[in-house]
């Protein structure tokens, strides 16, 4: 059974690119009926935070990144990694060395001036030391070599490798120690990650080897770039997962295009969340950098919205609403409104955001609509008024509200007047909404109602 996990550090908000890694390893884990565990790997404790830790798990949990079993947090175990320590020293994996800094530095000044990678000689490897910091003892002839289910093949030869530390001069354990030790216990199989630890990983598979513990697979995911080619940084748009959420994008649509960067299968773009489970294979990770590009996570999460329930869409506009304008104000406006004005303007929303703005006409009383100046210079006219004051007479008779009867009602008086439709409809629009912008007419009437349309109409014709 295949265990994967996400183990980020809580030093700020998820971003993209976090959570791109934790999406890869949840569908690497759901994709085969495996499990998904979260690590916090909170040991530095200057840098960690408690808010952050929140913020992460806020996001995993907004974008449906569900994980199983408990959270680990790193920081609780150290007793635990020192016992692994302790038990690696005993088997003669690991050793006790006293050397100073200054040591320590000549002898990596010495193997690079000889040719080789910065290294510690192994002078306390056989001095039987009782006390200082703790190395691991890795065996100096041979190679150590994985296949990076991302990357491939990738050997190291085990002379380039330090006898690293695993247990610092204040008796903390290091990052490399407690993340070996924390797989380990969590039964991870399979660890997806940055492509920031790629080095690391030969060194944690050493540790792995002295314990005699089953090595996991492993995968590194290059990063993300802007579009100009360089990391993706705050200039390229917004790198927070939550900002996302409050621009109103929906979560189904970011997992959707992280998925898409850097992950493909055929040239499908858009997956539902079961989809990409059914589909995804690590084998079709890609192996170089993805371009983060806005404009196409604007058009995925355009596409969401146009499928989106509407009832749901509606739910979403309620709560905006509120965060903008309080509870007892959005209270103001029902919910039936918002399901009404939903499927109207899902087609051409970009984000819930968006959709709200286009709401605003249709959730105001007439009497606070806001006109845009321009499109009532060009429009409410002295020859358009009389028209829009008759019509609006017209539908005061009318029978039924609806979108088929408006139809009939407007063909009716265009044909009597013998004019085109055209001459009246962007007055009308301007009249009832406030600009020359929405959908059709027909659907925005109905959905505003006969009360709204008629008083609409004669505030501006006034
Ligand atoms: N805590 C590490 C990070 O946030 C990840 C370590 C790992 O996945 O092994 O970069």
């Amino acid at each position: 059974k295949i265990v994967s996990r996400f183990a980020p550090s809580p030093t700020g908000f998820l971003h993209i690119g976090g959570a791109r890694t934790a999406l890869f390893s949840w569908l690497l884990a759901r994709s085969k009926g495996g499990e998904f565990r979260l690590r916090i790997e909170d040991t530095d404790r200057e840098r960690s935070t408690d808010e952050a830790t929140r913020a992460i798990i806020d996001s995993m949990r907004w974008l449906g990144l569900d994980h199983d079993g408990e959270i680990v947090h790193q920081s609780a175990r150290a007793d635990r990694h020192n016992e692994v320590i302790d038990q690696m020293i005993a088997a003669g994996h690991a050793y006790y060395c006293q050397c100073s800094k200054e040591d320590v530095d000549a002898m990596r000044e010495k193997a690079m001036a000889e040719g080789g990678k910065p290294k510690y000689d192994g002078t306390c490897r056989d001095r039987g030391l009782t006390s200082g910091v703790v190395r691991l003892k890795a065996p100096q002839a041979g190679a150590t070599a994985f296949r990076d289910m991302v990357k491939g093949p990738i050997v190291v030869a085990n002379a380039e490798m330090d006898d690293m530390i695993l247990r610092r001069t204040d008796g903390s354990p290091t990052y490399n120690l407690a993340v070996v030790v924390d797989d380990h216990d969590m039964g991870v199989t399979s660890v997806l990650r940055g492509d920031d630890h790629v080095n690391n990983t030969p060194r944690q598979i050493l540790i792995y080897q002295a314990m005699n513990w089953d090595v996991p697979e492993f995968g590194h995911v290059p990063m993300i770039l802007g579009p100009d080619k360089k990391k993706l940084s705050k200039r390229h748009g917004a790198l927070s997962v939550m900002e996302y959420e409050k621009m109103g994008y929906l979560p189904e649509a970011v997992c959707n295009y992280l998925a898409r960067l850097g992950w493909s299968s055929g040239d499908q773009e858009l997956f539902t969340m079961d989809e990409m489970q059914a589909l995804f294979n690590p084998d079709n990770l890609g192996a170089s950098p993805s371009v983060f590009d806005l404009t196409k996570f604007e058009w995925v999460n355009g596409q969401y919205m146009q499928k989106a329930d509407p009832d749901r869409l509606a739910g979403m506009l309620c709560d905006f609403l509120a965060r903008e304008v309080g509870e007892e104000e959005a209270a103001k406006v029902d919910r039936a409104t918002f399901a009404r004005i939903a499927p109207l303007l899902q087609p051409r929303a970009k984000s819930v955001v968006h959709m709200l703005e286009q709401a605003r006409p249709f959730i105001v009383d007439a009497q606070f609509l806001h006109y845009d100046e321009t499109a009532v210079q060009q429009h409410l006219t002295a020859e358009t008024k009389p028209l829009l004051e008759e019509i609006a007479g017209r539908m005061e008779g009318l029978g039924e509200f609806t979108e088929p009867s408006l139809e009939a009602l407007h063909k009716q008086f265009i044909e009597d007047h013998g004019i085109k439709f055209k001459a009246i409809a962007q007055p009308i629009r301007v009249a009832i909404i406030g600009t020359t912008q929405s959908p059709g007419l027909f659907e925005t009437m109905a959905v505003l109602g006969r009360e709204q349309t008629l008083a609409r109409l004669r505030r501006a014709v006034s």
